[in-house]
């Protein structure tokens, strides 16, 4: 059974405790792993390693930070069958949507942010008849990240490639439903000749070591993806201590379809975008809004295409949906179907778990579930549910429209479906949302802001956003 060590200061070490946890693969919903049960005294560790790396790291030319980061995505490229293979397991997702999306997006993490760093500049603004400011960036220091298990490489690198690009050094941690591809990532780091203490990546629990990571006095910022209510109790314990924070928090998409939209694009987009990844992607659209005139034409389409939609163990190539990651997280989203049952929806497919045979018969499978016929202010609607659950409701105007996908505490991403240019940039205007997709859904370019509005977050990810976010401005003025 492999045991998963922490990464710090350079070395693959076991945690002072010398405790471990179980790690389970939910496509059989058994143990595999052992994941170390680390406790603050193991943060201290990483925490000293990198204050002390800082120096050398931070001074270093960026050129040569740049070359440390592209060995690593070339290590991850070479490593490919090895890191799809991992996230597959344990996560449980099919491995063609880690092949095609999580790790050569990893890849891409380490290689944008290697190279944007090259072009990183420093502003100045010209006073006429008094002199000149020059704003300086310098890395902040030891930084933290904090990442979920939904796209556990992608969004672990998607923190850490920046925050090292820019000179910090950083104690990381993946989430511990998750954690197997961040240890590859540490063999990576070993291997790559990455220096000591820059990058120490520790295993375990939330409330042990996300806990120690958030109150350490050491760590200066915070990054952090996952939940928002884990959000708010990182921003109490981190706000008075007045670290820079980055909250990348939960969604409850809508995904606005116009009767003139192009229907069948529409169709299997939203297809992907209600179900991709067991529909466990923050940027899943869990609310689909028809407009009256193709209601019902296009409700009959996509529940027949559910319906049809396989799932299956993760290595099968025909999976459409695999299992969702863990027990916990399964019961949750089945009580999320009875409690719409309950507010009186109708379950128009899934809604149920599917028992797979052989190895694979105590796997976390549910099938894709459409639900129609609630109240656009029920909790169901209301709550995120982060899993392959969608709800479909009717619309008459672009006002009532409007009116039920901004009711949510949640402004993450949006979609709009219509052939009406005015119309797609209005709408695009007025939805609470940090990101929108016009007839399209998850086209990713790594230099735009990345973030959400009201409870999905503070800040932005992405380009010179997370450059700037992980940099310190300074201000200088000089007289002329
Ligand atoms: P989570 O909040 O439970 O955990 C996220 C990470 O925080 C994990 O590493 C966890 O161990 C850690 N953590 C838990 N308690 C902590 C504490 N008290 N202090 C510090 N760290 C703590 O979230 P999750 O269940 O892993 O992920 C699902 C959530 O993530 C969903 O709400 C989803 O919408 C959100 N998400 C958001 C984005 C985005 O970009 N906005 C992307 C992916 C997922």
């Amino acid at each position: 059974m492999i045991q998963i060590q922490n990464y710090i200061n350079g070395q693959l070490v076991a945690p002072k405790s010398n405790s471990y946890l179980d790690n389970i693969d939910p496509s059989r919903g058994k143990v595999y792993s052992k994941i170390p049960d680390s406790k603050s005294e193991d943060i201290n560790v990483a925490t000293a390693a990198a204050k002390a790396a800082f120096p050398l790291w931070s001074n270093m030319p960026k050129e040569q930070r740049s070359d440390i980061m592209l060995k690593v995505a070339q290590l991850i490229e070479e490593r490919m069958d090895e890191f799809v293979g991992a996230e597959s397991l344990d996560n449980g997702k099919p491995e063609s949507l880690a092949r095609a999306v999580d790790i050569p997006r990893a890849v891409s993490n380490f290689k944008f942010f290697a190279t944007a760093i090259l072009h990183f500049a420093s502003e100045s603004h010209y006073m006429e008849g008094l002199g000149v400011n020059y704003t300086v960036r310098k890395p902040i220091g030891v930084v933290g990240c904090i990442s979920p298990w939904n796209l556990p490489l992608y969004l672990f690198t998607w923190k850490i490639a920046p925050a090292l690009a820019a000179g910090n050094c950083v104690v990381a941690k993946p989430s511990e439903i998750t954690p197997m591809t961040a240890f590859l990532l540490s063999k990576v780091c070993v291997d790559a000749g990455m220096p000591a203490g820059v990058l120490n990546i520790v295993h375990g629990l939330g409330q042990n070591v996300g806990d120690a990571i958030t109150k350490h006095p050491d760590i200066t910022a915070i990054s952090f993806t996952g939940g928002t209510q884990t959000g708010k109790t990182i921003a109490g314990i981190a706000a008075p201590m007045f670290k820079k924070l980055s909250l990348e928090l939960g969604g409850k998409n809508p995904n606005i379809i116009f009767a003139d939209c192009d229907f069948k694009t529409a169709l299997s987009t939203t297809l992907r975008s209600s179900f991709a990844n067991q529909g466990q992607i923050c940027l899943c659209g869990s609310r689909i809004f028809v407009e009256r005139p193709i209601y019902e034409k296009f409700r009959d389409a996509f529940v027949e295409k559910v319906a049809k939609t396989k799932v299956s163990f993760p290595t099968d190539p025909e999976a459409k949906l695999g299992a969702v990651v863990s027990k916990p997280h399964m019961e949750k989203v089945l009580s999320y179907i009875e409690l719409a049952k309950e507010e009186g929806g109708k379950v128009l497919t899934g809604g149920v778990q599917v028992h797979l045979d052989g190895e694979y018969k105590d796997g976390y499978y549910l099938r894709p579930t459409v639900i129609e016929g609630l109240d656009y202010k029920c909790r169901t609607n209301q709550e995120e549910i982060f899993g392959p659950v969608v709800t479909i409701t009717p619309f008459d105007t672009e006002e009532e429209v409007l009116k039920m996908a901004n009711s949510t505490i949640y402004g993450l991403s949006a979609t709009i479906w219509t052939e009406n240019l005015t119309r797609a940039h209005r709408v695009a205007d007025e939805v609470h949302a940090g990101i929108v997709w016009i007839n399209s859904w998850l086209v990713r370019d790594l230099r735009t802001p990345f973030g959400g509005v009201k409870a999905s977050g503070v800040g932005r990810e992405g380009g010179f956003e997370a450059l700037h976010f992980f940099t310190e401005p300074k201000n200088i003025f000089v007289k002329l």
